[in-house]
């Protein structure tokens, strides 16, 4: 960090854009009234609102680059989630939702330390947001990333991670010679070579499995910085 994250309160974002890129993953852009410039592996809290008052939040990363005029966040609908179904299955452009961000000063990554990503499923969302950074600075060499799901269709942003030049390690199908499999640490070595500061994004199962191979590869822990996302793995 070279200074205070910035962070934002409550606001109102609107619906532009809304797509399902496979059954299970919402991308949402919304126009955020009063943005506050954020930093690539920040998030914004989505609060939901019923008619009774009850509400529900839940955090979201930031996919976008900063200097998109429209903020991205990217949902996986989760099998009876609360807020996670509502954004897949009901949100509609044009909606406006109560937001409040950005948020988080430690899961950033501004383009000032060479570093590696590893991110599992829908943990990728920040790393894009990175990578995104990292092409407009003509950077990409400073950010290394890897990425594992259980298939292509599981892995947000698939194409646009590969196209970068992402590590994809896919867990229950083959892509392309590779065979379905978590990484193994050979794959990782020339990630995670001159990297001095890694992000390890994921569930808490993800996230440990992720640690460990970032330490069994050389990385001191104390240059390991976690995001989890669930309480599941
Ligand atoms: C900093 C941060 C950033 C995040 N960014 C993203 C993001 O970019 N995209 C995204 O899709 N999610 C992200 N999440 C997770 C998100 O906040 C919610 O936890 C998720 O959408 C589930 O909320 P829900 O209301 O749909 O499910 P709930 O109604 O809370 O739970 C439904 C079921 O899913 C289980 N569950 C809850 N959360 C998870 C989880 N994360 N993984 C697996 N099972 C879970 C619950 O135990 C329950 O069984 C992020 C979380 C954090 C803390």
């Amino acid at each position: 960090m070279t200074g205070a994250a910035p962070a934002g309160g409550w606001t109102t974002g609107r619906i532009i854009e809304l797509d399902h890129p496979t059954d299970r993953l919402v991308r949402l852009r919304f126009h955020v009234e009063e943005r506050v410039d954020h930093l690539a592996g920040q998030h914004y809290v989505v609060r939901l609102r019923a008619p009774d008052g009850y509400t529900a939040q839940r955090s979201y990363s930031i996919a976008s680059d900063p200097d998109d005029p429209l903020l991205e966040l990217m949902v996986e609908c989760l099998p009876g989630g609360e807020v996670s179904g509502f954004l897949h299955d009901v949100a509609e452009v044009g909606d406006e939702l109560e937001l409040r961000g950005p948020i988080g000063g430690w899961f950033v990554w501004e383009g000032d330390v060479p570093a590696v990503c590893v991110a599992g499923g829908s943990g990728v969302v920040p790393v894009v947001a990175m990578t995104r950074v990292a092409k407009r600075l003509g950077l990409e060499d400073r950010l290394k990333v890897v990425v594992v799901a259980r298939t292509w269709d599981d892995l947000p942003y698939a194409a646009e991670l590969q196209r970068y030049g992402a590590f994809i390690a896919l867990t229950r199908e083959n892509l392309g010679d590779r065979v379905a499999a978590p990484p193994y640490p050979d794959e990782l070595a020339a990630y995670v070579a001159g990297a001095e500061r890694a992000y390890v994004c994921g569930s808490v199962g993800f996230a440990s499995f992720a640690t460990r191979l970032l330490e069994d590869a050389g990385l001191p822990s104390d240059t390991i910085r976690v995001e989890q996302f669930g309480e599941t793995s």
